[in-house]
């Protein structure tokens, strides 16, 4: 199948950017491991101008390109030609999407707009999730999937959070969908940090998905809904608090993502013109020797928000000792559902990271995203090693 002008496609604008320079390549993890042109950035941004251009199916050939990415964005932060290459991935994949097999489409698409929009379907999996745990009945799933998988502890998955803490305007926590089922003694910490930044940190009423796993897998569509309504629950604040790198970065493009939708275009960049990573916050925090901390930085952190410098001036102020990886940040192969889709390209990133980790001889890596935190405990438990994975919230708040 050809190019179709009814179905979302990467920007032409876009695609003329890239001048096939070729500088993004040392940068981009699968084409590191693979040394193919076509798992790097300038061959997958070929193949996009090929569809546009020329007229090339969107064929399986097309698909694997786009699907082996892990949309971490090294490229674009490499790129010298402000090629935008996230929002051209997005857009690629939304393009592969009707032309999947259609058991797999109807599977993504239950996942990603049937699950993920509904807060109380995702905690009743995450309690289960909990219990085969606690068993031993998750050994009975694919090892791909498992490893997916968040630990989830039944009293983390419990635990009630306070509706408000602190004292100062209101700061609301975006709880999320993983998040709030897997960390919720990171979403207490948070609650800390917001507090220790001089807000009141408010649970608001209602919560679920910001939508960013469904912008990534093709599914705008679903990914505005949810947009919509999270934007209705947390317009009303003066401050959105997030503790999910991805879900972040994809809620300060909440903007662009309902730009052309007149009754949400201007409440969309309102909120996310108001919404914050907690690693961007400056909390007042106590010096106490808390040791050394290696630290992973999340791709949609390092690559998608710029934000680096101040998480660790914090843990620094904190008393922690930073200890760099030394991997110039590269991403850890979580990606999303990238360890299911790309078991191979996934391990192999895993265990270089958790390489990296264990190098540096620090008890303790701090990690800032839920995906990044399943898969490097995974590394770290399959290498034998003994480091604690912890969100920087908690090493901020003393836990
Ligand atoms: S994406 Fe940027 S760095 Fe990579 S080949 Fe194109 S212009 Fe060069
Ligand atoms: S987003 Fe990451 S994996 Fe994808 S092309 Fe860019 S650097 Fe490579």
């Amino acid at each position: 199948m050809g190019w179709d002008p009814a179905l979302p496609a990467p920007d032409a604008e876009d695609i003329v950017k890239c001048v096939s320079c070729g500088l993004c390549l040392p940068h981009c993890p699968t084409f590191r491991i693979t040394g193919r042109e076509t798992a790097s950035p300038r061959g997958r941004i070929a193949a996009m101008r090929a569809v546009e251009e020329d007229g090339a199916p969107v064929d399986a050939a097309f698909g694997t390109m786009m699907d082996e990415c892990l949309a971490c964005r090294a490229c674009e932060t490499a790129c010298p030609s402000g090629v935008p290459f996230g929002r051209m991935i997005e857009a690629a994949r939304a393009q592969v999407e009707p032309r999947r097999p259609a058991p797999l489409r109807g599977l993504k698409r239950l996942a990603l707009a049937g699950v993920l929009p509904r807060q109380s379907v995702v905690r009743v999996l995450g309690l289960g999730l909990a219990m085969a745990q606690a068993t031993g009945l998750d050994r009975l799933v694919p090892r791909a999937l498992a490893a997916s998988a968040p630990r989830v502890r039944l009293t983390d998955a419990l635990r009630p959070l306070p509706r408000r803490h602190g004292d100062g305007p209101a700061a609301a926590l975006m709880t999320g969908c993983v998040m709030d089922v897997a960390f919720r003694e990171v979403h207490a910490a948070t609650m800390e940090v917001i507090a220790a930044a001089g807000y009141t940190a408010v649970r608001p009423h209602g919560g679920g998905c910001c939508g960013a796993l469904a912008a990534h897998y093709g599914h705008p569509e679903a990914a505005r809904r949810m947009a919509r309504r999270r934007i209705a629950e947390l317009e009303l604040y003066e401050l959105v608090v997030v503790n999910s790198a991805g879900c972040s970065g994809h809620m300060k493009h909440y903007g662009e993502l309902l730009a052309d939708d007149p009754a949400w275009a201007d409440r969309a960049e309102a909120v996310a013109s108001r919404t914050v990573d907690v690693l961007e916050l400056r909390p007042q925090v106590a010096s106490s020797a808390r040791g050394d901390v290696a630290m992973h930085d999340a791709c949609h952190h390092l690559n998608g928000q710029l934000i680096a410098d101040q998480p660790r001036r914090t843990l620094r102020e904190a008393g922690a000792t930073i200890c760099e990886l030394g991997d110039g940040g590269r991403c850890c192969g979580a990606a999303g559902a990238y360890a299911m889709a790309q078991p191979e390209l996934s391990a192999e990133l895993r265990r270089q990271k958790t390489d990296a980790i264990v190098a540096t001889g620090a008890p303790i890596v701090a990690v800032a995203n839920p995906g990044c935190a399943i898969q490097i405990a995974k590394g770290l438990r399959d290498a034998g090693s003994s480091v604690r994975v912890a969100h920087p919230a908690q090493l901020i708040s003393g836990g």
